[in-house]
Order: structure tokens, then C-alpha cells, then sequence
């Protein structure tokens, strides 16, 4: 649970950062979800700052296409403009790529860290990106109509599966065949959620589990603790460590021994490197009271695994599919797939535990 916080860190970070009215001067024109202050500081525009942290918090979950986004968060009440409430698809696009939301900037071919407060953590970004997928454009495409479709690829060629409804009622999923692709056969869709339920029922655990598993994680604090103790002391070392590095390298560029464009790809390496062992530093020290939470979370979701697998309620849970399978493919029918973290671990305890539980009727 720790090391699977620690790997999830920076989520939280940026978001308690002071607001600075010193002036992180940024030459150009702010975009959208800032304004410039008196002082010409930059400042927070609230209302559009909650559209664009709503746009990054759906594209990043990687089910939705940039067009339903649009649609989505006209639905959902959020205005981009007065004039102009609904946003259009490619200004949509560049708010997603851009930046700046994370509290850097570029300018000139260097990055900075502004002083200003971020929107979006730095991990979000990321997350948004790998959203753009390959081509730049959205990987899944079918959510709203077909609950697979959006979470399956073709495990020969890799393309998108696509479904389609055959005599008016039946659910038919295939692959896309946009490359070269022996698989053209049609899979029922009952026959893939037969093997999603083997999948869920691999890492769900029951109300008894939930209750116990929570008792465990809050006897686990105290080594929790003792662990960011030590991960703390080794990322302050590595920022110092990084600092003097930098510190020496600005010197040789003042004595002349390296040029200005081999220390400005160092600068900005090093710099952003820093800053991210900061952000995660900074996260160690609120960990302690985000640990319980978050464990708290993730057994919860693997309770929701077990639930839906019960129930097979797939198309208004599919976010449940995502969170824990990790590129499930489908090939001559069948399902292949990893578990995302930590999820992988719970697939693995539980084949002991559930060995365990024929003998011991407490589980
Ligand atoms: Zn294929």
C-alpha cells in the first residue's frame, strides 16, 4: 500500500501550493483559466480554472473521445465562455496539451517554474497525454454505445475492437482490421463477459475481506511510517546531491568550459528533475495522513470489483474495468490482460487466500 501511494504521489501535491503574487514573469498572453493581477501577478480565473481541472480529470481517465468530452462537459453544466458555452474540439485539444496548467512554462526553448499556482498536477498531465495516444488522437471511441469496445484491442494486430448489434439485439465484437489481421470472427458479447467476471473475481473481495483487510492497513501505520521516514531522508539526499551537481555545472559555464547550449539542456533536465523529487518530497510529509485513505480507497474498488462481478452490471461501472485491468486484448475470442497496480498483488494474494479460506471459514 505504501509503495503503491508513494508511486501515486504527485496527484496530490501541487494543489496546496500558495498562491504568489510575486511575479512569475511569464511574457505572453495567459491562457485561458488565468488573469493578470493589479501587479501584473499572475492570478487564478475560478470559474474557468473548475473547466479546465474538469476537462483533464475525464480525458486522463483515457475511455473518451475528445468530441464526447466537449459534449460531456456541456452536459455536466460546465460553460467555457459566456459567449461561447460549449468549447470547440481543437481549442479543447490545445488546453489538454498545454503546459503551463502545471505550473511550468516554456519560452524560448526553456522551461520554467512559474509562480503562479498550478491547476493541474504534473502527473494529470501525463496521464492526459498518454490519453492523445499514438496518432494524437483519442484511443477509445465506442464507451457510450459499447461497454468493451473502448477498453479492448486486438491482441494479433493491435487495433481497436469494434462492436456492432446483429439482429437487433445482439451484442458482436470484432477487430477493427485497420491493419493487416487475421482475426475477422465475430465474439458474442456474453462470451467476454464471462471472462471479465474471471477476471474481477481474481481481485474482488467480499464485505468480510473489506472489513478485515481495513483492520490490517491500520495496524500497518507504524510501518508505514518507519518506510517514509527512510524515503524521505534519501530524496532530500538526491535533491542535494542534484543541486551541487547543477551548482558546479553553472560554474564551468561561467569559467567557459561548457557552452551555453549544452548547460541550457542540463538546466532544464535537472531542473525539472528537482523539482519533481520536490514535489515528492513534499508528498512524503502529507503521506501519512493520505495512506489510510488512499488504502481505504483501493479496497474499496476491489470490493466494487467483486460487486460488479456479481451482478455484471458492466455499462454503467466500466471506469471499474479500467482502473484494474490493465490493455486487455482479445484474441480467437479470448481475453488477455494484466492487473494495474496494485492490483496485480491483490490477483496474487488472493489465490493463497483463497486456498486458505476453504480451510478457514473467518475468510
Ligand atoms: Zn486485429
Amino acid at each position: 500500500m505504501a509503495k503503491n501511494y508513494i508511486d501515486n504521489l504527485s496527484e496530490e501535491v501541487k494543489k496546496g501550493q500558495k498562491e504568489s503574487a510575486e511575479q512569475g514573469f511569464y511574457p505572453a498572453k495567459l491562457p485561458y483559466g488565468y488573469c493578470r493581477g493589479e501587479h501584473k501577478e499572475i492570478l487564478i480565473n475560478e470559474k474557468e480554472a473548475a473547466f479546465v481541472k474538469a476537462a483533464f480529470e475525464f480525458y486522463s481517465v483515457g475511455n473518451i473521445s475528445l468530441r464526447n468530452l466537449v459534449k460531456k462537459l456541456n452536459d455536466d453544466g460546465l460553460k467555457f465562455k459566456p459567449k461561447t458555452p460549449m468549447i470547440a474540439k481543437t481549442t479543447l485539444e490545445l488546453m489538454l496539451k498545454r503546459l503551463f496548467y502545471t505550473g511550468f512554462y516554456e519560452y524560448k526553448g526553456m522551461i520554467y517554474e512559474g509562480k503562479y499556482t498550478p491547476i493541474i498536477s504534473q502527473n494529470q498531465f501525463k496521464q492526459a497525454q498518454i490519453s492523445f495516444g499514438k496518432d494524437n488522437k483519442p484511443k477509445f471511441r465506442h464507451t457510450h454505445q459499447f461497454v468493451f469496445a473502448g477498453l479492448l484491442t486486438c491482441g494479433e494486430c493491435g487495433c481497436s475492437i469494434t462492436a456492432d448489434i446483429k439482429k437487433g439485439q445482439y451484442v458482436y465484437y470484432r477487430c477493427t482490421n485497420h491493419r493487416p489481421c487475421s482475426q475477422n470472427n465475430y465474439i458474442r458479447e456474453e462470451d467476454i463477459e464471462i471472462q471479465i467476471k474471471k477476471a474481477l473475481d481474481k481481485i474482488g473481495i467480499t464485505q468480510k475481506h473489506l472489513n478485515s483487510l481495513k483492520t490490517a492497513l491500520k495496524e500497518s501505520f507504524s510501518d508505514e511510517n518507519a518506510y517514509n521516514k527512510t524515503q524521505t531522508k534519501q530524496i532530500s539526499e538526491e535533491i542535494e546531491m542534484m543541486e551541487a551537481r547543477l551548482k558546479q555545472m553553472y560554474l564551468d559555464k561561467l569559467d567557459g568550459n561548457i557552452d551555453n547550449d549544452l548547460w541550457l539542456e542540463y538546466r532544464n533536465k535537472w531542473s525539472m528533475e528537482i523539482s519533481s523529487l520536490k514535489t515528492k518530497l513534499e508528498a512524503h510529509k502529507t503521506a501519512d495522513l493520505k495512506y489510510m485513505d488512499k488504502g481505504c480507497e483501493l479496497l474499496d474498488l476491489a470490493h466494487q470489483a467483486y460487486l460488479l462481478a456479481q451482478k455484471g452490471d458492466y455499462k454503467n461501472n466500466s471506469n471499474i474495468l479500467f482502473k484494474v485491468l490493465d490493455t486487455p486484448t482479445l484474441k480467437d475470442g479470448k481475453l488477455s490482460y494484466t492487473y494495474t497496480k496494485p492490483f496485480n498483488l491483490f490477483a496474487e494474494g488472493l489465490k493463497c487466500t483463497v486456498d486458505l479460506g476453504r480451510k478457514d471459514s473467518n475468510l
